[in-house]
């Protein structure tokens, strides 16, 4: 740690920046960001995030470690969005003794406790299965529930010390928020996931035109999507040759954000007449669920599909689409006719119902397996993604025979053009950028191509190390 905890002087405040995990992964993001106090008083410690490592055998473990800080002295929690790689740890943190605040927007308030219940029952399974000790209880939950406050879009919260928060819109998923904390006139902008904007359903990430400090995250940090309107038109194509074929069609898929941006895409390919009508199996209670708060929370939705919504257009519904509950109707799917659209949780097949149509359809040349999210390293995804001709699914050697298909445009985070227009927007007063949440190699070549493209120092943090920056 390179703690430097002098006299303040000309005016001069200190925050100091712990890079506790998510540094050099695209997941398990957890930030501690505290006061460095001049006269010896409590400093005030805040969380950015507290998220679940996601992908094989040493996510688990990682994730089973304790706290590299003192949970009961941390005083808020901020939390941008609600995917379990920014909340999945919250109730261990609860479990470890954090009584603090915990914040929010609204929307994202709403999603957590689904997104905990469905985590709850993946760690029973995983536990089960593997001999790990329990992460969190049910009742760690409900306490973390009890310490949720929410803070609107574009509103400032003024909290201890003089530190105000501002949550500005990140455009990632519904309800999704960067971070901006002020101190002594200076601020520091948290990005959490930052909105592969524009989106169908989503209002654009906003600007920032003035931030001192930046973390941000880096997952497409070395690579540019294919153009917007070619990933429609891939999805169109892939249906229509799932069609032609005669098999099924699989897509596993984030139940949280990426479903009802398939839904809603699918909707309007039905509505213009560029599909043929095919069953569409929604296989996935989280995935319901949460299209229920999406129905519910439209009005933060981009203008367009808050109008249509407003006017009775459901947006994520279509004649069709069949929603699947339990797990006998999942399994009944293999029996009904070709070709068909089964839409099915995890999104990187690391667990959840698509794997079982995996271990179904994978050796069938007739079907498409279409991957339209990022996969981690070590996940079942990231595996069929890369061509292996045979991957393990539950002990069993199954072959790859069916075509697969990876659409990255519907990715729900810019890239590396776009996160370097992010910055660019405050060249101006930037003094020092971290770019985190990525792959080592996305992580240092965003960092290179901001020195190289902006001039404004840019720099690769390791897990776990703190920096002391001046406000
Ligand atoms: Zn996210």
């Amino acid at each position: 740690m390179s703690e430097n905890n002098k006299e303040n002087k000309g005016g001069v405040k200190k925050l100091k920046l712990t890079f506790a995990a998510g540094t050099t992964t695209v997941t398990g993001a957890n930030f501690l960001l505290e006061t460095v106090p001049e006269h010896g008083e409590e400093p005030v410690r805040m969380l950015i995030d507290c998220g679940m490592e996601q992908g094989g055998r040493d996510a688990e473990v990682n994730n089973r470690k304790l706290f590299a800080y003192d949970v009961k002295t941390i005083d808020y929690l901020f939390v941008t969005h609600a995917h379990v790689d920014h909340i999945g740890l919250i109730p261990k943190l609860i479990k470890e003794g954090f009584r603090g605040k915990i914040f929010s927007t609204v929307e994202t308030h709403k999603l957590v406790p689904i997104m905990f219940e469905d985590s709850l029952k993946l760690l029973g399974h995983e536990a089960g299965d593997h001999g790990l000790p329990e992460l969190y209880s049910a009742d760690d939950v409900k306490k973390a529930l009890e310490l949720w406050h929410d803070i609107p879009y574009y509103t400032c919260t003024d909290l201890k010390a003089g530190l105000q928060v501002c949550a500005k819109d990140a455009g990632h998923i519904l309800g999704s928020v960067m971070y901006e904390f002020t101190y002594n006139h200076k601020n520091i902008v948290f990005t959490g996931d930052l909105g592969n904007t524009p989106t169908p359903l989503l209002r654009d990430t906003e600007d920032i035109t003035d931030a001192t400090y930046l973390v941000m995250e880096s997952v497409y940090g070395d690579r540019n999507h294919e153009p917007t309107d070619e990933r429609r038109s891939k999805l169109e194509h892939a249906i229509q040759d799932a069609y032609k074929k005669g098999g099924a069609l699989v897509i596993p898929c984030f139940s949280l954000e990426k479903t009802q941006v398939l839904l809603f895409e699918i909707n309007e390919l039905l509505e213009q007449g560029r599909i043929p009508k095919c069953p569409v199996y929604l296989d996935s209670p989280l995935a319901i669920k949460v299209t229920e708060i999406y129905r519910e929370r439209f009005r933060a939705f981009n203008e367009k599909v808050k109008k249509e919504m407003q006017n009775g257009d459901d947006v994520f519904s279509f004649p069709g689409l069949k929603r699947i509950n339990t797990a006998e109707e999942s399994k009944a799917l293999n029996d009904m006719p070709n070709p068909k659209i089964i839409i099915a949780g995890s999104g990187m097949s690391n667990g959840g119902r698509v794997v079982h149509h995996e271990a179904h359809y994978l050796p069938d040349p007739r079907s498409t397996l279409l991957l339209i999210g990022y996969q981690s390293l070590g996940t079942l995804g990231r595996h069929i993604q890369n061509g292996e001709k045979f991957v393990s699914i539950y002990g069993n050697k199954i072959p790859v025979r069916a075509n697969i298909v990876t659409i990255d445009g519907y990715s729900s985070h810019k890239d590396s053009d776009h996160l370097l227009e992010f910055v660019a927007n405050s060249k101006d007063t930037l003094k020092k950028v971290f770019p985190v949440m990525g792959e080592p190699k996305s992580a240092l070549f965003l960092a290179q191509k901001i020195q190289d493209n902006l001039a404004i120092e840019a720099y690769n943090p390791k897990q776990g190390e703190s920096v002391i920056l001046e406000f």
